[in-house]
């Protein structure tokens, strides 16, 4: 049961830590104008770990590999984006225990936005991977409920909205996180968490696409 929608799944998280270990000195340097420099460092080490993880779970169902990759988010990295990743992406997985369609990724994708504001707090505007996540999240919904359109064509929409999501936080004074304790010096830089919110969806919409 599952077996192509496990692979597919399994195939767009393993690009994804490619992705992340590829920025990884992008999203370090993003972090070190307004963090602690470690937000590469944070997500490669989740992502590596979660690809070790993955790699061998050929019998596993759509949610349980989701649910795994939250898992070993939460048990690998720490700081303010690793528990918010893993602990958001282990309560969404949920949604996808009748497999990976429309339907369920719509479900997953709300699922993840709303577990990660319930836990970190910050809402549009607060220079955090929220504006990039909900645009995207949004957009997702939208693109599939209202305008009828297949999931990959949804999926490249909510990429656009979450690439808008995080210009926008540039010009933004952030109000959660490290970034916070800068206050109106963190104007004029782009969020790290928002950024790597961008790349993990990317990578995504490139396995979708195939
Ligand atoms: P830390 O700040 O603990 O070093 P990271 O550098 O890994 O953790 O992650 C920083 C990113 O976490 C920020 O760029 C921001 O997007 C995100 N972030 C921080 N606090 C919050 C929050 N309360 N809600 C949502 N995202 C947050
Ligand atoms: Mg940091
Ligand atoms: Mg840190």
């Amino acid at each position: 049961e599952h077996a192509d929608e496990s692979e597919a799944v399994r195939e767009a998280i393993l690009e994804a830590a490619d992705r992340i270990e590829e920025k990884r000195t992008y999203l370090t340097d993003l972090d070190s104008a307004i963090g602690d420099a470690d937000h590469g460092a944070n997500m490669a080490r989740g992502f590596g770990a979660v690809a070790e993880r993955v790699e061998g779970m050929d019998d596993a169902d759509p949610a349980e590999i989701v649910k795994t990759v939250g898992t070993t988010i939460i048990s690998e990295v720490g700081g303010a984006a690793g528990p918010l990743y893993g602990g958001s992406i282990m309560s969404a997985s949920t949604a996808l225990a009748d497999g990976v369609t429309a339907e369920t990724t719509v479900a997953f994708a709300e699922a993840y936005l709303e577990k990660l504001t319930d836990r970190g707090g910050a809402r549009v505007g607060d220079k955090t991977m929220v504006d990039a996540l909900t645009p995207a999240v949004h957009t997702y919904k939208k693109s599939i409920e209202i305008d009828g359109l297949p999931p990959v064509e949804a999926l490249a929409k909510a990429v656009d909205a979450a690439e808008r999501g995080v210009a926008y936080t540039v010009p933004l004074r952030a109000r959660k996180g490290r970034a916070s304790y800068l206050d109106w010096r963190s104007v004029g830089h782009q969020d790290p968490g928002a950024t790597s919110t961008l790349i993990l969806a990317e990578a995504i919409l490139d396995v979708a696409v195939e």
